[in-house]
């Protein structure tokens, strides 16, 4: 027993000596035997519990498992652990909670039989604690997480493997079953953003980066193509060595974010381009903020800092008193204010009238004013619209034509002055008045049944009507024209503007016209009656000569159709010899107003050439100007034929007559010669006379033949030089000898040597000289005279005579012709003498001419060019 006390002794005191919590149990009732101090601390006793049962001595454990445990190691031996057991103690008078490793040994004597449990403790509460706490901030940052929807994702930069919680499933869209490596995950990034994630991934496990990464780019979900904004942010860790081991962080959808920034961008868009001026200013009346239009309003440039602006920038002394007195007031107590305020351009000072809406800007928590924003829309556009649509009215008013404006049901709204007068009604009851009773009945027939539909459709009508004066009952056609006014808004129709012009004047004019229009053509008709009734073949043709009109004897005398021969279509006919000079003759004529005469052939039905006389004259306008050419052709075959014949039948009979007469005269003189050396001076003087006679029988015959030259051109001519003045005294000493009763004096000038043909020039002197004395039968004196006037000679006879009367003196050098007269009726002569003088001058490119006083004499005179003497034969 002494060994065993000892030895419980020694037990005894490796308990108490034990840091180890430790605690001995005996029989049943677990009555504490042992307890060591550690233990009894644990427990928050003292030693008096030593003795006690154990139950006893913790109450407090009643209702925790410690009891049972207790009980069934000490019935079943052995050895129980528990770890980490909570337990509920009341330590110092205050239930605390520990957590404890508990060790229950079933202790046994020698016998085998157990006697007692021995319990050893080990305070682990600390460190369940810790634990636990580790546990809950890990959930409770997962929770945050959560809330944030926010992802965490972590990839190792060496193997590329990536792991990601179910948020990042979802963001990025990828599989949940299997793995992924980095590469793979660029496949779910959005095409367009997909190099500049990888050059940020590249850039953050750079080891000479901070490791920051932090970057927004779209996703795609591979099943239903949805494209998220992300926004991933993450940081890479680097071995000293410099090498990445750990690349990990979170990421976010934006998406919303980035949407209701976009519809925040929109809105702002959409107020800084809204056309009316918009301003946001604090309660003190300082700008915050001002659109595109409100900068150009108010002279303000899109750089300009509103902090430097005030509001004495943008309205009057008076205004800006008002805005801050009253309106401002008003707007704090309504909430809201809106009415006209008059800006200022900050630039300009114009003064720019609005209608402005002020409102309070409240924040959306708190409620409280932040703010006061402000639309202005710009009245001057209005202003001037007004002031336009004011002196539309006035033009309108004070139109000359009808103007009206009636509702749908045609109730006269307005009728203007001239309206009123127009019809005939009193302007104050115009309203009551219908516009069916001042239109015709079928006027207002065809208002209802076809101009109201016409109307409605296609916004406007124009036509004919009839208005009826209201006091005379006048029907008044006008011309109409109606517009359907419609409400600005909505569209809808809402009345009819209507002009009409009061046609009665145009419509007099109209028929006054056409009775002239109708006469003029009758006349025109008559005109052309007789164009073509006349034998000659009549045209027209423009100012520059280009046929306009021509009549039917056209086409019967030509080979050429009416039409055909419009404009310059006629010269087809001309013969190709005659053309050249036709044109010439024509353009000569259009150029200067010249009458035009000419003589040609043009080709008639039976392909054969006809001759034809020419001749147009220039209509002229007040002006003078050329309006159009008229003229005539008459057909001359017949006249040139008989004249072909006469000149034919002259040249024969003339050639005929010369040989027997030039005989005669021989004979004639033969025997005068004969009878004066017999003695017979009788019959020798009349002979002398038969002689004379003879003498003028063959000047007459020259004369034919001369005629006869001329007219076929054969007219020969000679030039030398000779002795102009001698030329003149000879033929003047022969005349002389002709007549006794006149004396012809003579005043010769020109005393130089001559070119040209002497006998041709002498014939002209002597023709005129001859006349001279003939057609001066009671004179008894003709004067010759010649003159040098330098490029000429100029050369006149004058006599004392019958004279020539002014119509009838330049006739006197055409072919025949003679003055009609009882004195001219005794004096015999051809017609032919002056004739052929003046083609005798006028081949010597010369000039022949008469002065004349009826009953008091003649002076004819012709002037011939001294250097260019001579011309060259025809
Ligand atoms: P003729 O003398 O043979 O009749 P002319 O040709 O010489 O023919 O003259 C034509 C006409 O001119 C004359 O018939 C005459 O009526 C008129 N005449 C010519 N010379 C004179 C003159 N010196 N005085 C008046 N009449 C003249």
């Amino acid at each position: 027993m002494a060994i065993l006390n000892s030895q419980e002794e020694h037990f005894s005191w490796l308990v108490e000596a034990s840091p180890i919590p430790m605690a001995v149990y005996k029989n049943e009732e677990m009555t504490i035997s042992m307890v060591n101090s550690a233990m009894l601390q644990l427990w928050g006793k003292d030693a008096s519990v030593i003795g006690k049962t154990y139950r006893e001595a913790l109450p407090e454990l009643r209702n925790q498992p410690f009891f049972t445990t207790l009980s069934q190691v000490y019935l079943q031996g052995g050895i129980c652990e528990v770890k980490e057991q909570r337990a509920e103690q009341l330590i110092s008078g205050e239930l605390q909670t520990g957590y404890f490793n508990f060790t229950y040994k079933a202790l046994e004597n020698w016998e085998g039989k157990i006697t007692g449990v021995m319990h050893t403790a080990v305070d682990v509460t600390e460190l369940v604690l810790a634990r636990l706490q580790i546990a809950e901030t890990k959930e409770r940052l997962s929770f945050a997480l959560q809330a944030a929807e926010i992802g965490i994702w972590d990839l190792d930069p060496v193997t590329h493997s990536l792991q990601w919680d179910q948020r990042c499933c979802t963001l990025f869209g990828f599989p949940e079953e299997h793995a992924l490596i980095y590469e793979d995950t660029l496949n779910y990034v959005h095409p367009a953003d997909r190099e500049m994630v990888s050059k940020a991934v590249q850039r953050a496990i750079n080891p000479e980066s901070d490791g920051n990464y932090d970057v927004r780019y779209r996703t795609i979900t591979k099943t239903d193509r949805q494209v998220r904004w992300v926004h991933c942010k993450g940081k890479a860790y680097f071995h000293p060595c410099g090498t990445a081991y750990r690349f990990a962080g979170t990421a976010q959808d934006i998406t919303e974010e980035i949407k209701s920034r976009q519809r925040e961008q929109q809105l702002l868009s959409l107020v800084a381009h809204n056309a009316d001026h918009m301003s946001v200013a604090d309660m003190k009346g300082n700008l915050i903020y001002l659109n595109n239009a409100a900068r150009l309003m108010l002279g303000v440039d899109p750089e300009t800092d509103l902090r430097t602006l005030n509001a004495h920038n943008f309205y009057t002394r008076e205004e800006l008193k008002r805005v801050q007195q009253d309106i401002m007031q008003e707007l704090k107590k309504a909430h809201s204010w809106q009415g006209t305020i008059q800006l200022m351009n900050s630039k300009t000072k114009e003064i720019i009238p609005c209608h402005v809406n002020y409102i309070l800007i409240r924040d959306t928590e708190t409620g409280e004013v932040i703010g006061r924003g402000a639309t202005a829309r710009d009245l001057r556009p209005e202003i001037k619209a007004k002031a336009e649509l004011k002196r539309l009215a006035t033009l309108v008013d004070i139109s000359e034509d009808f103007c009206n404006y009636c509702d749908l049901n045609g109730n006269t709204i307005y009728v203007n002055e001239a309206g009123s007068e127009l019809i005939g009604i009193d302007k104050a009851n115009m309203a009551v008045n219908s516009m069916y009773q001042y239109h015709s009945g079928s006027s207002s027939r065809l208002i209802k049944k076809e101009i109201f539909p016409a109307l409605l459709s296609a916004g406007k009508w124009s036509g004919n009507l009839e208005l009826v004066h209201q006091q005379t009952g006048e029907l008044i056609p006008v011309y109409k024209q109606l517009f359907l006014i419609r409400e600005e808004m909505t569209g809808q129709p809402v009345a009819i503007a209507g002009i009409a012009r009061d046609m009665r004047a145009e419509l007099n004019a109209r028929k006054v016209l056409d009775r002239k229009n109708a006469e003029l053509r009758l006349a025109l008709n008559e005109l052309e009656f007789l164009a073509n009734a006349v034998p000659a073949v009549v045209w027209t043709s423009k100012r520059d000569g280009r046929l306009d009109y021509i009549n039917e004897r056209w086409e019967e005398r030509t080979a050429q159709a009416i039409e055909e021969s419009m404009g310059s279509g006629w010269t087809a006919v001309v013969h190709p010899d005659d053309l050249d000079q036709v044109f010439l003759d024509w353009k000569h004529c259009l150029r200067t107003g010249d009458p035009y005469q000419g003589e040609f052939r043009m080709l008639d039905h039976n392909g054969s050439y006809r001759w034809w006389l020419v001749r147009a004259l220039p209509l002229r306008n007040e002006q003078g100007g050329i309006v159009k050419w008229y003229g005539s052709n008459t057909d001359i075959s017949d006249q040139k034929e008989i004249q072909r014949q006469k000149d034919n039948f002259l040249g024969v009979a003339s050639h005929e007559l010369k040989t027997p007469v030039t005989s005669i005269k021989a004979y004639a003189q033969v025997m005068e010669m004969m009878f004066r050396r017999a003695g017979d001076l009788k019959n020798a003087e009349l002979l002398a006379k038969m002689d004379s006679q003879i003498n003028k029988l063959s000047n007459l015959i020259a004369d034919l033949l001369d005629v006869t030259k001329i007219n076929t051109g054969r007219l020969q001519f000679n030039e030398v030089p000779f002795n102009f003045n001698q030329m003149v005294e000879e033929v003047t000493e022969e005349v002389q000898r002709t007549s006794d009763k006149h004396l012809i004096r003579k005043e010769l000038n020109f005393k130089q040597q001559f070119m040209g043909d002497q006998d041709r020039i002498c014939q002209v002197v002597s023709n005129l000289l001859t006349n001279a004395i003939k057609y001066s039968p009671d004179a008894d004196q003709v004067i010759i005279s010649t003159k040098d006037c330098g490029n000429e000679v100029q050369v006149c006879v004058q006599d004392f005579g019958i004279g020539i009367s002014q119509q009838k003196k330049d006739k006197v050098f055409e072919q025949f012709y003679r003055v009609s007269g009882t004195r001219e009726h005794t004096i015999p002569g051809l017609g032919l003498g002056l004739y052929i003088s003046s083609e005798i001058v006028k081949y010597l490119n010369g000039r022949i001419w008469v002065n004349s006083v009826e009953g008091k004499g003649s002076t004819f005179c012709f002037a011939l060019p001294i250097k260019k003497n001579s011309k060259k034969n025809k």
